[in-house]
C-alpha cells in the first residue's frame, strides 16, 4: 500500500502522533467536517471544480526553475526551485485555502472563520472567501494587527472582517482561542479553516492532500527537465504544509532524501528559535499530539525567528511521525543564514523570496558544496514582497557578493 493512502489511520493518527482531542462542543462539528471531506473530496464535481480553480484562478501549474547562477556560486550540487511564489497571492497557502473554501461550499456553508498570526493565512483565506462569495471572519492579536498592517489592509479590501483579540499576550495563541470560541455558536453555517497541516483530525490530512499538487507537479517537471529524480528535496517547516506538499510527491521514491528545515532563530536556547523537531519533546497542543517546544512548566514555549510564518512551538503530527521513522531528516538554519540566502537568491537569480522560504534556500546553499554531481530541489514557498521593508530597514541591502 502506498504511503499516502495508508497514512493517517481512520482516527487521524500518523503513527502515535495526531488524533483529535476536542472540547465536547466542537466534537460534532469536526465529525461533520471529517465525514464531509471523505465523501465530497472523492466526487467528480469537487475534483473538476478544484482543477478549474487551480488552472484558471491560481495560475497552476507553477514552474520549477533551475537556479544556475546560485548553483555555480555554491559549487557542487545543481539547485532547482519549485516556484510557489508564483502561485496567486504569492505563496503556497492558497492551495489549501481554496480547497477548504470549496469544501465549505459543497457542505452548504456560507462563511469561513480562522485565526491568523502574521496575516498570511488570513489573506489567503479572505481571497478564497471573496472568490466564492462567502463571508470571512479572521481573528488576529492586537500586537500582530499593529505589526502586520499591510496584511490587515489586504484582508479588509478582500471583504473580510478582522476581529482584534485583546486578551492575554494579544497574539497568535489568543487568536486561536478567540476564533474557536466564535466558531462554536455559528458552526452550522461556518467552516473553521486551519492554515497548515496542524490541528485536530482531519486537518493535517486534508491540508496535506490539498498541498499534494505541489509535489505531483514538481516530480513531473523535474523529471521532464533532467530525465531523473532529484537526489535531495528540501522545504522549510513551520506547521509544515508546504513541506508536506512537496515531500508527498517523493515519499515512495526511496532514493530521494527528504529534508525539513526549521528556524534556528538567533541561538539554540529555548525562546530564541522555533526548531521544534530538533529540540522539542512529545506533547499535546491545539487538540492534537505531536512534538512541542515546552517551557519548564510544560507549556508551549515562546519562539523566535526572523520568519514570522515559521514561529510555532508545535509542528504538524505527520512531521513528528516522519521524524520518528527517519523518512525525513530535520535540520535547522538560523536567522543569519536565512538572511544571507535571501540576499543571494535576490541578487543572483532575480527572485526575492519570503524569509520562510529563505530557510530552505540557505539549506541548499549549505549542502550543495558537499554533493557534487547531485541535485537539490527546494520549495520556494512564497515571494518576499511582504518582507522587503523589514529586511532593508533592519539589515540594509546585503553584501555585494
Ligand atoms: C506560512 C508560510 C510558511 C510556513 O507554513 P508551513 O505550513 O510550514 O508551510 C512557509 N512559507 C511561506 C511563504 C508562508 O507564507
Amino acid at each position: 500500500m502506498n504511503y499516502l493512502k495508508s497514512t493517517p489511520d481512520s482516527e487521524g493518527f500518523f503513527g502515535e502522533y495526531g488524533g483529535a482531542m476536542l472540547p465536547p462542543p466542537l466534537e460534532p462539528h469536526f465529525k461533520e467536517i471529517r465525514e464531509a471531506y471523505l465523501r465530497i473530496s472523492k466526487s467528480a464535481e469537487y475534483i473538476r471544480d478544484l482543477r478549474y480553480i487551480r488552472k484558471h484562478f491560481q495560475g497552476r501549474p507553477t514552474p520549477v526553475s533551475y537556479l544556475k547562477n546560485l548553483s555555480d556560486k555554491c559549487g557542487g550540487a545543481q539547485i532547482y526551485a519549485k516556484r510557489e511564489d508564483l502561485n496567486h497571492t504569492g505563496a503556497h497557502k492558497l492551495n489549501h485555502c481554496m480547497g477548504e473554501a470549496l469544501l465549505a461550499k459543497h457542505m452548504g456553508k456560507t462563511k469561513l472563520i480562522a485565526e491568523t498570526g502574521a496575516g498570511q493565512h488570513g489573506v489567503a483565506l479572505a481571497t478564497a472567501a471573496a472568490y466564492f462569495g462567502m463571508e470571512c471572519e479572521i481573528h488576529m492579536g492586537e500586537i500582530d494587527i499593529e505589526k502586520e498592517a499591510p496584511n490587515v489592509t489586504r484582508m479588509k479590501l478582500l471583504g473580510a472582517t478582522v476581529v482584534p483579540v485583546g486578551f492575554g499576550g494579544r497574539s497568535l495563541k489568543e487568536a486561536v482561542d478567540s476564533a474557536f470560541n466564535a466558531y462554536v455558536p455559528q458552526a452550522d453555517t461556518t467552516l473553521f479553516a486551519i492554515g497548515s497541516v496542524v490541528g485536530p483530525h482531519p486537518f493535517p490530512m486534508m491540508v496535506r492532500d490539498f498541498q499534494h499538487i505541489v509535489g505531483i507537479e514538481a516530480r513531473e517537471q523535474f523529471m521532464e527537465m533532467t530525465g531523473d529524480l532529484p537526489d535531495i528535496v528540501a522545504a522549510c517547516v513551520g506547521g509544515g504544509s508546504n513541506a508536506m506538499g512537496l515531500f508527498s510527491g517523493f515519499m515512495d521514491d526511496e532514493g530521494v532524501a527528504l529534508y525539513g528545515v526549521e528556524a534556528l532563530g538567533t541561538s539554540s536556547n529555548l525562546g530564541d528559535h522555533a526548531a521544534t523537531l530538533t529540540y522539542g519533546e512529545d506533547g499535546d497542543i491545539h487538540g492534537f499530539r505531536t512534538i512541542v517546544l515546552k517551557d519548564k512548566d510544560g507549556e508551549p514555549a515562546p519562539v523566535h525567528t526572523i520568519a514570522s510564518g515559521l514561529d510555532y512551538p508545535g509542528v504538524g503530527p505527520e512531521h513528528a511521525h516522519l521524524h520518528r521513522t527517519g523518512r525525513v531528516t530535520y535540520t535547522a538554519c538560523d536567522d543569519k543564514e536565512a538572511l544571507n540566502a535571501f540576499y543571494a537568491i535576490s541578487r543572483h537569480e532575480g527572485i526575492i523570496p519570503a524569509l520562510e522560504s529563505a530557510h530552505a534556500i540557505a539549506f541548499a546553499m549549505r549542502e550543495a558544496p558537499k554533493h557534487p554531481g547531485k541535485s537539490i530541489l527546494l520549495n520556494l514557498s512564497g515571494r518576499g514582497d511582504k518582507d522587503i521593508d523589514y529586511v532593508t530597514e533592519t539589515f540594509g541591502f546585503g553584501e555585494a557578493d
